[in-house]
C-alpha cells in the first residue's frame, strides 16, 4: 500500500529523461549510441560528431542534469515508480497533476505513458477500497486527443467535442463521455479502446497520431451532498503529446501539413510558458496560447504537480532531435 504521507515531500514540478535501447534497424545501419546516463548523478551527455572546416570530425560533448535520468534498461514499472506513484496520494487532496510525455517521433512517449494510467488507477481504487473506504469516492476516466487545434473524443467514436469555462475556472468540454470505473478490468477495456480508436486514422497509423496530442484523465469525484452531484476532488492527466518535430513543419509543400505544425508548436511552446509560469508561483499564467494549455487550465492553477517524461533515442541519426529535446526540458525545469 502507498504511503499517504508521502505527497506533501513531492516536488511541484518533476522533469525525468528516459532513453530508449537502440532498435534493431539503428543497429543494422551501424549507428551510435550517443548518449551516456549516470543514474546516480541524474545526468546524461551527448556525444555529438561535428565536423571542422578541413571535414576532420571532432566529438562536442553536452551534458544535462535533470531530477531523474532513466536509462534504456530501466522498466516500465520503476518508471511509474520514479514518475507518478509519489502524487496520487495527493489526487485525493484536491490536486490536479498531469504526466506528459514529450520527444521526436519514435523516441518512446506512447511506450512509456500507456501503461502508467492502468497502473494508477489500481493504486486509485486500492487507496479508494482500503485507505479511504465509505468516504464516498468514485473514479472517472475520460480519453480524448487534440488533432489541429480541434477536440476528438477517444471513448466515443472520435466525436468532435468543443470546450468551455464554467466561470469557476473549472473547465469543462462539452459532451465528453467519462466512464465511472470500479475495478481494473474495466479501466483496461477503455484504455484499449481509446488507443485503438486513436491509431485507426484515415491517413496512416502512426503519421496521425504523431501529429495530436493524446489526453487520458482520470478524475476523482465525491458526493458532497446528497442532492448535488459529484464534485470533482482530484484530477490525473496522461498527456502523450504530438512528436515534437513536427512543430518545425511549417515550410512542408502541403498547407494541411504546414497549418498543424504552427499548431503543434504553438501548443508545445505554450506549455512549456505555462509549466514555467507555475514553478515561478506567477499570478499569470498564459493559457490562452494553445488548445492544449486551454484544455488543462485547472491543472495549472491551485494544488498542482506536472511530472515531465523527456523521452531521447540514442542513435546518432537522432542527435539534433534529441539535443531540441533535453534543452526544451531544461528549460521546463
Ligand atoms: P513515440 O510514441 O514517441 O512515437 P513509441 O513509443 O511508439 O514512440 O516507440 C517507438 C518504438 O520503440 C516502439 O516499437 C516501441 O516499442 C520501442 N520502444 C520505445 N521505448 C522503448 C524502451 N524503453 N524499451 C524498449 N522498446 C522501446
Ligand atoms: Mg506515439
Amino acid at each position: 500500500p502507498i504511503n499517504v504521507s508521502k505527497s506533501s515531500s513531492v516536488a511541484k514540478i518533476k522533469v525525468v529523461v528516459r532513453k530508449r535501447p537502440l532498435n534493431r534497424k539503428e543497429i543494422s545501419r551501424k549507428e551510435d549510441d550517443i548518449i551516456t546516463v549516470d543514474a546516480y548523478a541524474s545526468s546524461l551527455t551527448v556525444h555529438e560528431t561535428k565536423l571542422k572546416v578541413d571535414l576532420t570530425e571532432y566529438m562536442e560533448r553536452h551534458e544535462f542534469v535533470f531530477d531523474a535520468v532513466l536509462d534504456d534498461d530501466v522498466s516500465n514499472d520503476k518508471v511509474y515508480n520514479e514518475t507518478v506513484e509519489p502524487i496520487i496520494p495527493a489526487i485525493f487532496q484536491r490536486t490536479k497533476a498531469t504526466c506528459f510525455a514529450y520527444g521526436q517521433t519514435g523516441s518512446g512517449k506512447t511506450y512509456t505513458m500507456q501503461p502508467l494510467p492502468l497502473k494508477a488507477s489500481q493504486d486509485i481504487l486500492r487507496l479508494m477500497h482500503y485507505t479511504y473506504r465509505n468516504q464516498g469516492f468514485q473514479l472517472f476516466v475520460s480519453f480524448f486527443e487534440i488533432y489541429g487545434g480541434k477536440l476528438f473524443d477517444l471513448l466515443n467514436q472520435k466525436r468532435k467535442l468543443c470546450m468551455r469555462e464554467d466561470g469557476k475556472q473549472q473547465v469543462c468540454i462539452v459532451g465528453l463521455q467519462e466512464y465511472r470505473v470500479s475495478d481494473v478490468q474495466m479501466i483496461k477495456e477503455l484504455i484499449e479502446r481509446g488507443n485503438a480508436c486513436r491509431s485507426t486514422g484515415t491517413t496512416g497509423a502512426n503519421e496521425e497520431s504523431s501529429r495530436s496530442h493524446a489526453i487520458l484523465q482520470l478524475v476523482i469525484k465525491k458526493v458532497v451532498e446528497a442532492k448535488e452531484p459529484f464534485r470533482v476532488v482530484g484530477k490525473l492527466s496522461f498527456i502523450d503529446l504530438a512528436g515534437s518535430e513536427r512543430g518545425a513543419d511549417t515550410t512542408d509543400n502541403d498547407k494541411q501539413t504546414r497549418i498543424e505544425g504552427a499548431e503543434i508548436n504553438k501548443s508545445l511552446l505554450a506549455l512549456k510558458e505555462c509549466i514555467r509560469a507555475l514553478d515561478n508561483d506567477q499570478v499569470h499564467i498564459p493559457f490562452r496560447g494553445s488548445k492544449l494549455t486551454e484544455v488543462l487550465r485547472d491543472s495549472f492553477i491551485g494544488n498542482s504537480r506536472t511530472v515531465m517524461i523527456s523521452c531521447i533515442s540514442p542513435n546518432s541519426g537522432s542527435c539534433e532531435h534529441t539535443l531540441n529535446t533535453l534543452r526544451y526540458a531544461d528549460r521546463v525545469k
